[in-house]
């Protein structure tokens, strides 16, 4: 398995494989290639493009993909994704850090719901294209991936889905036999402020190791921007969930953070607490433990 952080600041933290830094989150600010890092790019999920170009959001009966539309499950401003500006913009995103950064994550590379997008551009590509509703989204998210691979030459490309194994096609056009022909590595983000129960965690892992043609990594949060340690889960609760997703046999697991200064203080709860360290032994999850155990030597 490999290790790996999700970062939100430039700045790589020690004890992992590889540590991604997110040039782009879904807020729309857009940072500096650090040639150390892997670099994120949010692609349609853009808070700052959608403020200064409204008329670029994505659109269906129910409404638009502003964060503010309680029918559908949208934490950012999700933008059309045939809009030709806003894929050039990312696609040269895309290409600039490929060449700078040992590689690069896409995420938000999809539609924003199943009733997206029915703007008249979209309408008039669907048509034209002779194939039903669902099969047209899934061809044009794979058209996109297509050409990002285009731009991410001679380096891995890491594409992140939404944690839903079973209506990923219908919901945001993923067709994941498909995606996996451009993927290097798949990667599921399970964000959660708190989790009590692994269960859960490990049962969608497992679904997805199942189907995925390409090796598959998840990612678990300890402190995103924003938050405190009293507004995120305990430091046992992301052991457990990590040595139970470990178990399942997915290839690697990644941390979310804010920045290297809460992986780097979450590390270290980890390694002072031994007693939990030795209750996590004999659930299968043992590279994860080795991981915890690699970390003494930093502190
Ligand atoms: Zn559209």
């Amino acid at each position: 398995m490999k290790f790996a952080t999700f970062l939100y600041q430039p700045e790589p933290a020690e004890g992992f494989d590889m540590n991604f830094y997110r040039i782009k989150p879904e807020s729309g600010t857009v940072g500096k290639p650090n040639p150390q890092m892997y670099t994120n790019i949010a692609v349609f999920g853009d808070n700052a493009l959608a403020a200064q170009h409204p008329e670029w959001i994505s659109v269906s009966a129910d409404g638009p993909a502003f964060r503010s539309n309680k029918k559908f499950n949208l934490r950012w401003d999700v933008l059309c994704m045939t809009n030709p500006e806003v894929r050039e913009y990312n696609l040269k995103l895309i290409e600039e850090c490929a060449r700078k950064t040992p590689g690069i994550s896409i995420s938000s590379q999809h539609f924003a719901e199943h009733a997206f997008c029915t703007c008249p551009r979209c309408v008039e590509l669907w048509r034209k294209s002779g194939l039903n509703w669902v099969d047209w989204r899934a061809k044009t998210v794979i058209e996109f991936l297509a050409e990002v691979r285009e731009r991410v030459v001679g380096k891995p490309l890491f594409v992140n889905c939404l944690p839903d194994p079973v209506l990923g096609k219908v919901r945001f056009g993923y067709d994941f036999d498909a995606m996996a022909e451009y993927a290097d590595y798949f990667v599921v983000p399970m964000f959660s402020k708190a989790y009590p129960t692994p269960w859960y965690w490990e049962t969608i892992a497992r679904a997805f190791k199942s189907i995925l043609k390409k090796p598959m990594f998840v990612n678990f949060y300890v402190r995103g921007p924003g938050e405190t340690w009293e507004t995120v889960a305990p430091h046992r609760q992301i052991m457990t969930v990590a040595t139970r997703a470990a178990r399942t046999g997915i290839d690697g697991i990644i941390f979310l953070a804010e920045k290297a200064q809460w992986i780097r203080e979450f590390q270290k709860k980890v390694v002072e607490d031994k007693e939990w360290r030795k209750e996590l032994e004999g659930y299968g999850g043992d590279e994860v433990l080795e991981l915890f155990s690699r970390w003494e030597k930093l502190f």
